[in-house]
């Protein structure tokens, strides 16, 4: 039987980097499953949330991570996520998710339960991985690893012509700052850092579109 980490495919970077674009496109060309473990976090993020639990105290988190009740199925467009049977896909969307899940995910005990889910959805293989550590930490012998990167300016003029296709309202500057402070927070944390893995191929979005980006790594997968 194949290794089933010759058909992971890990895909990383900063937010706004067409990661999620990206994955899903490319898993649906290969008929894999996308994993996306940034609503993953944001969930996590959203449950804390609700409960008011006080992320300083790891009695409360360890006993909300244990009750965690997280679903994720293939969406029309982002990943269905359905939190103790309660479809949150929409909620867990906003700019203040994103900071809420960026804090959640810095903590020790919230990235062991999501890294052991992870690791047991990607065991069967055949699996595209969106995040920030899969290529690093959650599948560090993944055959074929990319960190997708764009400046933040153009990460920032993204998200808001997202949000203003939505109809929601968006700020430039307000964007721009909150994508500098993320990267910065995630790249900056002790565990499990943004970073490229050492064998990651770097792919700079800022002047490919998504297809582009999926036919280039289309190709490399044709050639290996
Ligand atoms: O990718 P997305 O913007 O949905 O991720 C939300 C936050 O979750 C990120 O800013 C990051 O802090 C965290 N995250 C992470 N590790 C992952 C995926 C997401 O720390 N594998």
């Amino acid at each position: 039987m194949a290794n089933n980490m010759d058909t992971i495919i890990t895909i990383d970077g900063p937010s706004g980097g067409g990661k999620s674009t990206v994955s899903r496109m490319l898993a649906a060309a290969l008929g894999y499953t996308y994993l996306d473990t940034g609503a993953m976090y944001r969930a996590v993020g959203l449950q804390a949330r609700k409960q008011g639990v006080d992320l300083t105290d790891e009695k409360q988190m360890a006993a909300m991570l244990d009750k965690l009740d997280l679903q994720l199925s293939p969406g029309d467009g982002d990943t269905k996520v359905l939190l103790a049977g309660e479809d949150i896909s929409a909620a867990i969307r906003s700019a203040e998710m994103g900071m809420v899940a960026s804090a959640v995910s810095a903590l020790p005990l919230v990235r062991q339960k999501l890294t052991e889910i992870q690791q047991q959805i990607g065991a069967k293989g055949r699996v595209v991985a969106e995040g920030r550590d899969m290529g690093t930490v959650v599948f560090p012998k993944a055959r074929y690893k990319y960190f997708l990167d764009a400046s933040a300016e153009v990460r920032a003029r993204r998200r808001v012509d997202q949000l203003h296709e939505k109809g929601e309202a968006a700020d430039y500057d307000d964007i721009l700052a909150q994508i500098i402070k993320r990267d910065h927070d995630d790249s900056t944390r002790a565990l499990a850092p943004l970073k490229p893995a050492a064998d990651a191929v770097l792919v700079d979005s800022s002047r490919m579109n998504a297809q582009e980006v999926v036919n280039f790594i289309l190709d490399q997968l044709a050639k290996k």
